[in-house]
């Protein structure tokens, strides 16, 4: 079972930052005992399931993998764990990432960096590496994870699972505790495309009352039984601003060789171009920070979290050192960045210069996608690096998110799924763009690639 794994594995892998493992057992009892009364369960009942430790269980540790949280119980669930729990999934617990979902390798985590599965010196990715990672050790067999810029997507390519990142809308997002709001999106991680397509028709859904964002998507819960791999006559995109300088020989060739296989699948596959994705990492950067300075506001010491010990009865040193000392360096810098592209002087300069980008970014994608199907792309410009090798540089590891993050500026779904492996046999992921909820399209060229 999920748990002997997890005690063979998890003191090397350090996917989890809470292992509920006395409520799994307990709710996996009682789902046997629906089972045997003859209850109707859904597909998924009993199946374990680890959630990202931003998404909101009630009465369970929700850190964000920060100190300011770090007693944070929510008095209530997220959307997505209140759908688990109709469907009968057992939640096996909370799975690590980058402090307040900002990074790219699992390290910026208050607790304990995770470890790559496939090689235990290296990192994960990130954010939601945790999940990808205990997906990849076989200590859950699915998992969700929240992408921002890709922190669904890249953790999956460096640790060889499939991940989703739905349509921005698809899934609630009330009780995903926000980095920035407009970009944010709950996913799946799962061993294979089914598994994932399964698990997006668990979570999926219009939430009228408690994420107005949330839409109901045109393929709301018929993905699985509607997985079709014929996908002849397919049209699929190679933007080749993807595949030039900066991304690695391996990955590029790899991601060049499933495109041939796609061609032997009876698709089209033809160069197209994107030349506004560029300018998509600053976008990016700008416009999540922005939001980020404006949602991290609420942590303040005062209402729940940390309260510093420090600030005698003076209120400012009371909001002051408890954030100072309760956030970790890299959401400090965010919140500094997006405090600076919001002020009076700069707003026109950057954050509004930023959206009218996000704007092109979006129509160029949507002009696009009149001329294909799907896109196909590199994940990361490379595979997992060592643990370490980017924490000083906080640009260097920014510039690991350039294929990852103009999907979530232009609220578009986008797949990832493992199709080689480099010369030190780490997994190597490709990354599947479809237009607003394409989902079925992706899922199915997805399991054509299988
Ligand atoms: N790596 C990106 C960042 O640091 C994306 C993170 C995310 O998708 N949550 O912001």
């Amino acid at each position: 079972d999920v748990f002997a794994r997890t005690a063979a594995v998890e003191d090397r892998v350090q996917g989890y930052v809470t292992v509920t493992e006395e409520a799994a057992l307990a709710q996996a009892e009682a789902v046997d005992k629906k089972r045997a009364a003859g209850e109707e369960l859904s597909a998924l009942a009993g199946i374990p399931i680890a959630v990202k430790d931003n998404i909101c269980t009630k009465g369970t540790l929700t850190t964000c993998a920060s100190k300011i949280l770090y007693n944070f119980k929510p008095p209530y669930n997220a959307t997505v764990v209140e759908k688990l729990d109709a469907h009968d999934v057992v939640v096996t617990g909370k799975a690590n990432m980058d402090e307040f979902a900002m990074g790219s390798s699992c390290e910026n985590s208050a607790t304990h960096p995770t470890h790559n599965p496939h090689d235990l010196t290296r990192v994960p990715g990130g954010s939601s590496g945790g999940s990808a990672a205990v997906v990849a050790a076989g200590e859950a067999p699915l998992s969700l994870g929240s992408d921002t810029g890709g922190s669904i997507r890249q953790p999956a390519s460096f640790c060889g699972v499939v991940g989703l990142k739905p349509t921005y809308g698809a899934v609630s997002r009330y009780g995903l505790i926000a980095f920035a709001s407009s970009l944010d999106q709950i996913g799946p991680f799962a061993r294979s495309v089914e598994d994932a397509a399964m698990l997006l028709d668990a979570v999926t859904g219009h939430d009228p009352l408690h994420d107005s964002t949330s839409v109901k998507a045109p393929f709301e819960g018929s993905v699985r039984a509607n997985l079709n791999a014929d996908i002849k006559g397919m049209k699929i995109g190679l933007p080749k601003e993807y595949f030039g300088a900066g991304i690695s020989d391996e990955v590029r060739a790899s991601v060049l060789a499933a495109a041939e296989a796609y061609k032997g699948l009876g698709a089209e596959v033809f160069e197209i171009s994107l030349p506004l994705v560029e300018y998509a990492l600053p976008v990016y950067y700008i416009l999540s920070s922005a939001e980020a300075s404006s949602n991290l506001a609420r942590f303040d010491g005062v209402k729940y979290g940390y309260r510093t010990p420090n600030a005698g009865d003076d209120l400012i040193a009371l909001y002051t050192k408890s954030r100072s000392e309760g956030f970790g360096a890299e959401v400090q810098r965010r919140i500094m960045l997006g405090t600076y592209v919001l002020s009076s002087g700069y707003y026109d300069a950057y954050y509004k210069k930023a959206r009218a980008a996000q704007r092109k970014i979006k129509e160029e994608f949507a002009n696009a996608f009149e001329k294909c199907d799907v896109i196909l792309t590199p994940v990361a410009p490379t595979t997992a690096y060592g643990l370490g090798a980017k924490t000083s540089n906080p640009l260097e590891m920014y510039a690991g998110d350039v294929c990852t993050v103009s999907v979530n500026i232009a609220g578009l779904p986008g797949l990832v799924q493992p199709c080689g492996f480099d010369a030190n046999k780490l997994p190597i992921g490709m990354q599947l763009i479809g237009p607003r909820f394409g989902e079925q399209k992706l899922l199915n060229a997805g399991l054509a690639f299988e």
